[in-house]
């Protein structure tokens, strides 16, 4: 699913959640980019803090976000 940030928030989500596959993540708050962005956009910008690796999986923040959408969230999470 890659979808904007303008589509992101539409969604009521506010913020994203940054996936390395070493397993370190971090959230961050979606705010700092522009609606026409999309959330596959920024992966390659990222630097892991864990591994020292370039890229990353970024996906909507759905815990942080509507509630009633966290359990759609949850379930595709697993
Ligand atoms: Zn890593």
């Amino acid at each position: 699913m890659k979808i904007t940030f303008g589509q992101m928030r539409q969604m009521g989500l506010r913020g994203i959640l940054v996936y390395c596959h070493c397993g370190h993540h971090i959230a961050l708050d979606a705010d700092r980019w522009p609606d026409e962005v999309r959330l596959s956009d920024i992966e390659p910008r990222f630097v892991c803090q864990g591994c020292g690796a370039r890229g990353a999986d970024v996906r909507p923040d759905f815990e942080r976000g509507n509630p009633r959408l966290a359990i759609v969230g949850g379930r595709v999470a697993n």
